[in-house]
């Protein structure tokens, strides 16, 4: 029986997979993707009661439903995994095979990002792989990519970095195709890289699950069609859309001194234009828009939504992943990149490197520990995991943001620094380079390293301990019955007879009358015999004086606690 997709029924009913999803689900078929298929019966029914619909519906309504902010803007990709698992080779045959604008014989250059085309529609690449510039750009504000691709070789199967990667795109909360690489090879195994994938919880959607994988061999440029229609139709689903006329929303991808052209800075459009001439802001710099460069090379006057493009006229070469702005005049520009600058400098100057008292002020705050831990050994890693896992203190959740083998990396600083604030990194077993060390003070993010596991739980369980405010109960001590009033300067004593227990001059005291409680306070001053006592027994009697409280009636009756810390 031929089985069709839902997103090939969709091109054929010239609509979008989303609206054909949504009206299967009216039809009483939820849950449906893009990329299940239907077999003929079904195809036929959507078919008929599809049409029926189109039909009946009047075409200005149709329109007016599926209008929404913005227009289409082409989806931006990185590529991420581990090394020599073909990140590279990918990006070459996607521009070797489907650069859009492509021109025969034109030169292209690499400036870090650049468009493909599949069938008229655009997909913009960033261009360098691995996940510490994804991570490296998000950490600086930037959040340029609308959806990863993890490219897995399927000779190799996960290894340490595609776990890293996975680990940042999901910090970045975006949309994820795995992309099976290498499979012309012998020692190919399909099967084992998604069994691999189904134990980390990633199901293969031909598997019934939701991750998108899709077998490519990048150097045969095999299934790349394949993969770059699965990148257009995740980002149908995404909706992206962008406002030409909005606010300008795009940040450095790449950036260089060149020596004719002066600083260069390569962006991606998220929203917004940018024209030539515009004067605008990137970080501490600032500059003139002096010409804007497709990706072939060519001058163009402005750049729309989706597109990449090499900007001139920098005074200074810019951060990668640092935002443009345009504003209003080169005078508000250079005023913005002067106030950074100072800014910049006394910050550099006052900033210490965040104390453990820090990082659990702000764990408690959220009610959470964020944890990346790198350990020397899978075995350390797997006894750390389960460690701190038996921590138990109050409310506060332990999440594992990412763990490996290894050294603290910088891509693992970066990561700490974009996820929040209450992010603990660890390394058991090893210590970060000087580098790493660097760019955590630069960044806050705290590093605690150690060789010992009881030594880190401990810590960890003392910390939060510390932070987590005690906790109380009421223990009685005693019972005193009210039986005269003495009126003394600024205020009333109880004569009272204490009628079980003990009264303790520093203890805590609730004044009942009837059956209600009017007052809780404390004890001001005890006095037996005209004289200051410690404390008074049962069958003996007292005077008590109640800190702020003086409506004191005879046969009120006094019940005389004190507070104990109860161990969390
Ligand atoms: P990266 O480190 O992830 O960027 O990996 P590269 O793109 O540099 O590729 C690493 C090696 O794998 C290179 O020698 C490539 O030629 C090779 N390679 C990449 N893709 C394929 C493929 O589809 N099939 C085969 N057989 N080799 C590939």
């Amino acid at each position: 029986m031929a089985r069709k997709r839902i997103y090939e029924i969709a091109k054929e009913l010239a609509i979008s997979s989303k609206e054909l999803i949504a009206k299967l689900e009216e039809m009483g078929m939820p849950g449906l993707k893009a990329t299940n298929t239907v077999d003929d019966d079904e195809y036929s029914l959507i078919l008929s009661v599809y049409q029926e619909d189109v039909a009946v519906a009047k075409p200005k309504e149709r329109q007016r439903k599926a209008k929404k902010k913005g227009v289409p803007r082409a989806p931006i990709i990185s590529v991420l995994g581990h090394i020599d698992h073909g990140k590279t080779t990918l990006l070459d045959a996607i521009r070797k095979s489907h650069l859009a604008d492509k021109e025969a014989g034109g030169i292209t250059q690499t400036v870090g990002a650049y468009q493909a085309d599949l069938h008229g529609q655009k997909i913009t690449f960033i261009d360098t792989p691995g996940h510490k510039a994804f991570t490296g750009m998000r950490a600086r504000g930037a959040m340029a990519t609308d959806i990863a691709i993890l490219v897995i070789a399927a000779d190799d199967g996960i290894m340490a970095q595609t776990v890293e990667a996975i680990d940042h795109i999901q910090a970045a909360d975006i949309p994820m195709i795995v992309a099976i690489n290498k499979i012309d090879k012998p020692n190919a195994d399909l099967k084992k890289v998604m069994n691999d994938l189904a134990q980390r919880g990633f199901t293969p959607e031909d598997w019934g699950g939701d991750t998108v994988t899709v077998p490519i061999s990048a150097i045969n440029n095999e299934g790349i069609d394949d993969l770059l229609e699965m990148i257009l139709l995740v980002a149908e689903m995404e909706d992206l859309r962008a406002d030409p006329d909005g606010l300008l929303e795009a940040s450095v991808i790449e950036s260089h001194l060149s020596v004719g052209r002066g600083p260069v800075a390569t962006t991606v459009i998220n929203q917004g234009t940018i024209h030539q001439g515009d004067c605008i802001v990137v970080g501490s710099t600032h500059g003139r828009v002096r010409a804007l460069l497709n990706q072939k090379g060519e001058q163009i006057r402005k750049a729309a939504p989706g597109t990449v493009v090499e900007i001139l006229g920098l005074q200074q070469v810019p951060q990668v992943g640092t935002p443009i702005e345009i504003t209003k005049n080169i005078t508000q520009a250079r005023q913005i990149a002067a106030s950074r600058s100072a800014k910049q400098a006394t910050e550099h100057r006052i900033r210490a490197p965040l104390s453990v008292e820090d990082l659990f002020r702000e764990v408690m705050e959220e009610q959470k520990l964020r944890l990346i831990v790198k350990a020397s050994s899978t075995g350390a890693l797997e006894a750390i995991h389960h460690e701190l896992n038996s921590i138990t203190v109050d409310s506060i959740e332990l999440e594992f943001l990412h763990t490996g083998v290894g050294a603290v990396s910088e891509s693992d600083i970066l990561l700490a620094s974009v996820v929040a604030k209450n992010c603990l990194v660890v390394g058991f077993g090893t210590k970060p380079g000087s580098k790493v060390t660097k760019l955590a003070n630069r960044e806050g993010v705290l590093i605690l390293s150690y060789d010992i596991i009881y030594e880190l739980v401990e810590e960890i369980e003392r910390s939060l301990k510390q932070m987590v405010p005690p906790k109380y109960e009421e223990m009685k001590l005693g019972e005193t019955e009210v039986r005269e009033l003495f009126k003394v300067p600024g205020g009333v004593v109880a004569g009272c007879a204490v009628t079980a227990g003990k009264v303790a001059s520093n203890a805590k005291i609730h004044v009942v009358r009837g059956n209600e409680q009017l007052f809780t306070g404390e004890i001001m001053s005890l006095r037996r015999f005209k004289k200051d006592a410690r404390e008074v027994q049962s069958g003996q009697e007292c005077g008590i004086r109640i800190k702020d409280f003086d409506s004191i009636q005879v046969g009120d009756k006094f019940i005389i606690f004190i507070l104990k810390e109860v161990e969390p």
